[in-house]
This record gives structure tokens, sequence and C-alpha cells, in this order.
């Protein structure tokens, strides 16, 4: 390559690039500037035969590098402020905690588009959002008499309000706030009362969603309540340029308000001052590959970092924020009534061992189940049906030879779609047609086994002609916009029944609801995983959330939950919205058995062609591990298969450390991985490697 001599008089600088963890480079690297350029600017590097960008890392280079060595730097984006030591420092943290490179994490939370554009370019991109802020700002003139409208707290709004101005007057930064009120008890308001008093202090506030599809309605109530002020989203659904156009907004300050996705926890807000984290306990916001990073726990750290509050809300808060809370390290507020004393829907447990057992006849809609349905639709009001499975069938059968439709290429059933008369494995993607006969001994009458939500909405149109059912699920909402569109069916009345998988649980504010049904949620009690009881309590709680969200609705509205464990625990603290008593429960629970957030996990994955490589290469890493000296501190369990062991022909295995002290696991993870790369190269079936520190789904 034909690179310009370094001049004499050129700096040393340190820059961290876009290198991936298994490259072996985790630190930043040094270069030459002719210029000396401020930490946290834009430059662009060469790396091999690579032109990369990188930013200028703040820390001292390695002075004694011999400075011939290195190259250049091939040119700086000083159009653009630089990223500030705090976003630095929170990267750092976050690379360092979740095991990956600085570079790799760093760039990858910035927009795409960033490296696309040259110095002049963003220049221009730059100017034009300035216009943008002044147009938003003149609007605001323009609407002044037009004022939005507040409501009056109510005395629990306000005695929340009170107690974090207290905690914002003091000296000391404000420990993170738990704010625990069911569905309807006016969180939001909090959140924007919370909101308008940093802004009106000049500060940036960030809000934090678990899902996109909840942005609008949520960037709706901020946008009526801040006219005039500059509010942006962040989240995957931009195209490049808008997300590009929002983040330079935030990183320029001169966005006040961003909302977002777990990505948004990265914004660069040069004068943040509050941090939102709604619906905290949603595993959304932990990433699933690649980084995988919890966006609350970053928005806690970040807080901490800057000394600013930090208001975690959940009607059903994680177990370790709760936990938090009763050790004192987090400030529980408590909004204990739905505004306008609407109460919470009653829970019905429908015991499924009453039912005559007849075979052949489905049961998840039971008569009872029907009859509640029908007095809605007399009444014109809406039901919710909620079944966590989509497609018409989980698997298809042949009751000659037992055959089943299984993946060839995964430890999986295929499900059944009728709406395309495909067999489509949700694991790999392989579809195929549906055989009009059994493959294996060309019986004709093969027969779908259990449900999923098809199935469900067919058997409703069948049991209650007229009745408007709508399907939502990852299915019917493929393309753009379609999500959007039936949500507005719904709310505009057009729908009596809407049929769904939990996509339909989270957040949306349907009004005319007044029955919420769980037809088959009880695989959550027996799950190997731990946080499944966990995961089903919330869900079915916010389900139910849904339903009667007006104070006189409130009164005949039901959430129907059909069992065959009435009696289970889970469901009786159900029954009385008693998230407390559950949590009370679940905690003494995974104390006695040294579980999460009583002691710290890390999840070490392998992937390999066989089951045996990645066994080897796990046993090898526990040998290894056992080898450190953190080895008295943690706990190494025998490597297990996944739940669902083998996906496109791909077999993935699993480990699981333990430590009762967080430090301990963090400083094994830092001896132990970085020996993983070399190991992998002695284990040649092994494909891929990965951690994941306090993983959520085990
Ligand atoms: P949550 O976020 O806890 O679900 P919201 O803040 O959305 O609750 O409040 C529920 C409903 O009550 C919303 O329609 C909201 O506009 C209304 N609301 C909230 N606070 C008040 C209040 N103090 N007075 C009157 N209405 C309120
Ligand atoms: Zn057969
Ligand atoms: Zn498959």
């Amino acid at each position: 390559m034909n690179e310009p001599t370094p001049p004499s008089a050129a700096l040393r600088i340190r820059v961290a690039v876009d290198a991936p963890q298994h490259s072996g480079i985790s630190g930043p690297l040094d270069y030459l500037s002719e210029q000396a350029l401020p930490p946290g600017s834009l430059v662009r590097v060469p790396l091999g035969r690579r032109e990369l960008m990188g930013i200028v890392w703040p820390g001292e280079s390695d002075q004694d590098s011999d400075l011939a060595a290195l190259r250049p730097i091939l040119g700086s984006l000083d159009g653009i402020p630089p990223l500030s030591p705090a976003w630095c420092s929170l990267l750092e943290f976050a690379a360092s905690y979740y095991q990956r490179s600085i570079g790799e994490l760093a760039l990858s939370v910035l927009p795409p588009q960033l490296r696309e554009l040259d110095a002049a370019q963003l220049k221009m991109r730059l100017k034009k959002l300035d216009k943008w802020a002044a147009e938003q700002a003149k609007a605001a003139t323009a609407d002044a008499s037009s004022a939005p409208v507040k409501p009056e707290l109510s005395p629990a709004q306000a005695e929340v309000l009170g107690q974090l101005d207290a905690l914002l007057g003091r000296a000391e930064a404000p420990p993170p706030l738990l704010l625990y009120g069911v569905t309807g008890s006016g969180k939001t308001e909090v959140y924007l009362r919370a909101a308008e008093h940093a802004l009106s202090q000049g500060k940036q506030v960030l809000v934090l969603v678990p899902e996109i599809n909840l942005t609008p309605q949520l960037e709706a109530r901020f946008a009526e309540r801040f006219v005039g002020r500059a509010i942006v989203s962040l989240h995957s659904g931009l195209t490049p340029a808008q997300r590009l156009r929002h983040w330079l907004a935030a990183h320029a300050g001169q966005a006040e308000l961003v909302l977002g996705t777990r990505l948004a926890v990265f914004a660069s807000m040069p004068r943040l001052g509050l941090i939102v984290v709604d619906e905290e306990h949603d595993p959304s916001y932990k990433q699933q590959d690649g980084a995988r990073y919890s966006a609350r726990d970053l928005a806690v750290y970040r807080a901490h970092q800057l000394k600013i509050p930090v208001i975690l809300g959940s009607a059903t808060p994680s177990l370790e924020s709760w936990q938090r809370a009763n050790e004192g390290r987090y400030k529980r507020l408590a909004l204990p009534e739905r505004i306008g004393g609407g109460a919470m829907p009653r829970v019905r447990l429908f015991d499924m061992k009453t039912l005559p057992l007849t075979k052949g006849v489905t049961t998840a809609l039971t008569m009872p189940l029907l009859e509640a349905l029908r007095k809605r639709l007399e009444r014109g009001e809406q039901s919710l049906i909620f079944l966590n499975r989509r497609g018409y069938a989980p698997v298809l059968h042949c009751a000659e030879c037992n055959w089943k439709s299984d993946c060839p290429h995964c430890s999986a059933w295929r499900v059944f779609h009728k709406g395309d008369r495909t067999l489509r494995c949700h694991h790999c993607g392989f579809t195929q047609r549906v055989p009009s006969e059994c493959p294996t001994c060309g019986n004709q009458d093969i027969a779908p086994l259990g449900r999923g939500t098809e199935r469900l909405e067919e058997q409703l149109q069948e049991q209650l002609p007229g009745a408007r059912v709508l399907r939502i699920d990852a299915d019917s909402t493929k393309l753009k916009g379609e999500l959007e569109a039936q949500l507005q069916a719904v709310h505009s009345g057009e729908v009596d029944i809407v049929v769904g998988t939990q996509m339909i649980t989270k957040g949306h504010d349907f009004r005319r609801i007044t029955l919420v049904a769980a037809v088959n949620p009880d695989g959550a009690l027996f799950s190997s995983d731990f946080r499944a009881p966990e995961r089903l309590f919330a869900l079915l709680m916010q389900a139910g959330g849904r339903a009667g969200r007006d104070a006189e609705q409130a009164a005949r509205s039901e959430m129907w939950v059909q069992t065959w464990h009435p009696e289970h625990a889970l469901y009786k603290a159900l029954a009385l919205h008693d998230f407390e008593a559950f949590a009370k429960s679940q905690l003494a629970e995974r104390e006695s058995a040294g579980l999460p957030p009583f002691a710290h996990l890390a999840l070490l994955r392998a992937e390999g062609r066989t089951a045996e490589a990645a066994k080897g290469f796990l046993e090898a890493a526990s040998r290894w591990a056992r080898s450190l000296p953190e080895a008295d501190q943690v706990l190494v369990y025998p490597s297990i298969p996944m739940s669902v062991a083998r996906v496109a022909n791909v077999e993935r295995m699993q480990m699981l450390v333990e430590a009762s002290s967080r430090g301990a696991l963090q400083r094994l993870l830092w001896h132990w991985l970085p020996e993983l790369h070399a190991l992998k190269r002695e284990h040649k079936g092994l494909l891929r490697w990965a951690v994941d520190v306090d993983p959520l789904a085990i």
C-alpha cells in the first residue's frame, strides 16, 4: 500500500477500531496524527488492508512502542463534535462487563451511515439540524396560546414526585428509582412531570421502551405535552438516514427528548439529565446476540456515572430490581391504585380438570369461555385472547405410523401454517408445502396436534359466527404498516375479538376490552428456565392490564385463565393481583437455590458440527477455568445441550458459570475468555462460542 511517511512531528494517538473480539484486538490501537485530536473524535484509520472508522479513545497510549512502526490516520471527521469522555467511559464499562472489544461495541452502536459520509457531508447534515431545531422552537412560540392541559396530580403521584424532588435536592447522586404501579396507575404522567423538570433546567431526557411498536404511542404523548420541544426516536425500525439524523440531533444537543428501544441507551447526549426505563422488567431490554448487554442495567450505570436520576417503571418489576429495592439500594416509589379508581379485572382461574373428558374434543375454547365471549359480543365490548404459539398447529401427526412433522435440520417440529398450507420450522426457517399424505406410510389422514393462534382464530369464527375476529402475531404483521393498521382497527372498534401472541399483551392502550383470556399458559410452570414463572406472571398481569382501563368498564372486566393447576401459587397470587406475594415467594426460592439475584451467572455457549465437538470444547474450557485463581469462588456446571439442541444442522451446547459475587465472576471471565480463542483452534469441529453475562434465558 502506498502510504505517506509520517512527518517527524506526528503525535501518537489511541484509536478504538471496529475489530471483532476474536481478532484478539480488545483495546484501542496506536496511530499517528499530525494534529492533536480530542478524545471522542471520529477518524478514519487503516487496519491491515482495510480502511475503518475509529474513535480517538481517552487514556494514555503506549509510549514505549516504536513510533516509526505506527501508521498515520487517514483523516478526521472534524465537522462533528467529539463524543464525550462520559460516553467513552460508558462504552468502556459495557465492553468490559459484557466481554467485548471496545471498538467493536463502540462502533456498532453508532449509526451505520456515519461511516459512509465525509466531513463535508456531515457538516451539511448538522446545518440542516440547526434549522430543524429552530423551526421547532418557532412553532412552539406560535403555539404558545394552546398550552398543553396537564391533569392535576393524584395524591399518590404528588407524593412520588415530591420524593423525587427531595432526592434531587440532595448533594449526593440519587439512587435508582423503582416506580412500581399497575397499568393505568399513572406512571407515564410521572415520567412526563420528571421530564418537564429536567427539560426546564436545560437538560436532555432519554426514555426507553421495550418494543418499537410502543414508540409511536409514547412519542405522541410526549409530543402533545412538550409542544415545541425537539423530540426524536431511536430504534432499529428507522431508515439509515433517519437514524443518522436522529442520532446527530441527540449528539449535537438539539434533540431534547430521545425515545427509543434498547440501543438508544448508547445515544450520545451531552446534557443528559434524566433516564426513564418503562416496563423495566421486559426481556427485550437484553440484547440476544453479539454484545449481549442489558439496556436496563446500562441505564442504571449511566445514571450513576452522571449522578442523574433514573426511573425504572413497572407493574411487575424484575426480581433483580425488586430485590435491590428490598435491600435499599434502589428507592421504591409506589402508585398503588389505578387513576380514576378503576379496579383491576377480576381474575377467574378456570380449572380444566372440571371439564368432562371427551376424546377428540378440543378444549381451548371451553363452554364457559365461549359464554363469556358471547356476553361481550352482545354488549358490544371487545375481548382479547392470548396464546403464545403462532401457526395453526405446532405439529402434524400420522396416527397410523406415528410420523410427526419434524425438521430435518433441527431438533424441533415444523409448525403447520394453514393459511399458506406450509410446514415451517420456526428455528431455521425450512419451509415445505404440507404433504397430502403421510410421507412414511402414505396414510391420507394426517392431523394437526395442538393449537396455535391460526387455529384458535378459525375455531372462534366457527363457534361465534358473525363475530369480527382479528389475529395479531408475527405472521399477520410481517409487512411494514400491518401492525399499525391492525391496532388501529382494534382501537376504532372494527374488531370484536383479538387473538394473538404476547405481541398484543404489551402496552397497547385498548379502551374497550373487558375480557382478557389466556387459554393455555401452563407450560411456563414447569419450564427448566428458572425465570419462566417470573415472565409468565408479568405477562399475565400485563395482559390483564389491557382490560377495563375505564372505571365503569373495570367493574365488569375479567381476566380468564384456563389452567390444569389452579391451585398453583403463581395463579393464586395473580388472582389477588398480588405481585408482592409472588415476588416474595419467588425470591425465597431463588435464595435457597442460590439463583439470581442472589448469585451471578454467565453462560458459555458453543456451537459445533457435532455435539461432541461443542461438548469437548466446553469441557476443556471448564478444566481451564478450574485452574484459574478465582476457581474457588465460582461454580462451573457440566455442559448441557440447549433446549433446542440442533438448529440448521448446528449442535448447540451451553455451560453455566455461577458466582456469589459479581466481582469474582468478572475476574474469572477476564482471565478465562482470552484463552478460549486459542482453545477454539484446537477443537476442529467447533464453529463458534460466545459468552452471555447475566443471561436471561437459560
Ligand atoms: P400508566 O403509565 O401507569 O399505565 P398513565 O400515566 O398512562 O398510567 O395513566 C393512565 C391514564 O390516566 C391515562 O389516560 C392518563 O392520561 C390518565 N392520568 C394519569 N394521571 C392522571 C391524573 N393525575 N389525573 C387524571 N388523569 C390522569
Ligand atoms: Zn404414517
Ligand atoms: Zn429447522
